[in-house]
């Protein structure tokens, strides 16, 4: 089969130098694992990490991509719940379904848990033609739900999901401040608020704000702009005169960091909740305490999510409540170019590769 591979690293972002198509055995799968033809397989921030071989060494040789989505072409005999031909995803959250987190329906909490394509290999990923994966790994996809917009789901759709529904427990009527909101799980974020029934304010570039008001978000704020926050504010008070509630933010959906998260909490009203997943900016940040413990507020970290929570995302996907963003399509020989755009983040929506 044929192979998106490299050897070595690629600390200077010359990914052309490194990134090679290559011809592999094809897999055949263990007793627990289904083998699928990919179709398509998404890109995400981690395979430019593990190219860089910062901020974790991978093992190598490597074959990159954590979502891929494709047609069941084998099955080993203790698998009972996919069958050839099926169409799945990859839910690619290896975790060891043993210990005390997994057992708890904490998978997501597993210490031995990996990411798939990011610190899986020797060459294991999603990047090549044929995929194994044990079952508990693939979720059938749905009708109506197309294998591109599947495989620009599945952990950014898991992701935001988790954040929202799994931690901060969002309800109907909460007003709810997406960050970021045309970064991959930014998007799936507007859509999760709004199936909740929630007013949902996002933040974007000024040349995205656009696009956020048509994922369904029902404000969109410039977040360059120094007081950005007090713009956010000056939302929630008229929402609140309407409601007969109090001004500011029930929940926020956070992953930037930076100079942002202080001006955030300045925005949380008394008991809500901030769920962060990420620091796009910046990992270091100033915090005024008084916001917290004042106020009460829940503090959250998140990482991914279930099987199970992704079964559910797909389904709404399936109902035509959420949709898969998608930027673009490139072939393997073109996946210079795909992972550089990715790189410099001119992409709205998820970038794709297809094996052929
Ligand atoms: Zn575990």
């Amino acid at each position: 089969m044929k192979a998106l591979v490299y050897e070595e690293y690629a600390p200077d972002d010359n990914f052309a130098r490194i990134l090679k198509i290559k011809e592999l055995p094809d897999p055949t799968p263990k007793p627990n694992e289904v083998v699928f033809k990919v179709k398509f397989a998404g890109l995400n921030y981690d395979d430019i990490w593990a190219m860089r071989g910062r901020p974790i060494q991978i093992p190598m040789p490597h074959i990159s991509g954590t979502d891929a989505a494709g047609e069941v072409i084998a099955v080993g005999n203790d698998v009972t719940t996919v069958k050839v031909g099926d169409r799945v995803v990859s839910h690619g959250n290896l975790s060891c379904r043993v210990c005390p987190a997994c057992t708890d329906g904490r998978e997501y909490d597993c210490r031995y848990r990996k990411i798939w394509g990011f610190q899986t290999g020797p060459l294991w990923g999603g990047f090549c033609e044929y995929v194994h994966l044990p079952e508990v790994n693939v979720v059938k996809i749905p009708e109506n739900v197309s294998y591109e917009e599947a495989a620009a789901a599945s952990m950014v759709l898991v992701t935001s999901w988790h954040m929202l529904v799994g931690r901060a427990r969002i309800r109907p009527g909460q007003i709810v401040l997406i960050m970021g909101g045309t970064s991959g799980i930014g998007t799936f974020g507007i859509q999760i608020a709004k199936l909740y029934g929630c007013d949902v304010i996002a933040t974007a570039s000024p040349s995205k704000l656009d696009q956020c008001l048509k994922l369904g978000a029902d404000f969109a704020v410039d977040h360059r702009k120094e007081d950005w926050h007090k713009e956010v504010f000056a939302i929630t008070k008229n929402l609140a005169k309407e409601k007969g509630t109090n001004a500011g933010v029930d929940v926020i959906f956070e992953h930037i960091g930076g100079s942002h998260w202080n001006k955030e909490l300045t925005l949380l009203k008394y008991g809500a909740t901030l769920v962060t997943t990420g620091a796009t900016i910046g990992y270091e940040v100033q915090t005024d305490l008084r916001h917290i413990f004042f106020k009460g507020v829940n503090v959250l970290g998140s990482t991914q999510g279930t099987r199970s929570e992704l079964v559910d995302g797909l389904y709404w996907m399936s109902k035509g409540k959420i949709k898969s963003i998608i930027d673009s399509v490139y072939t393997f020989e073109n996946a210079v170019e795909a992972h550089t755009k990715m790189l410099k983040g001119e992409s709205v929506g998820k970038i794709l590769l297809k094996p052929n």
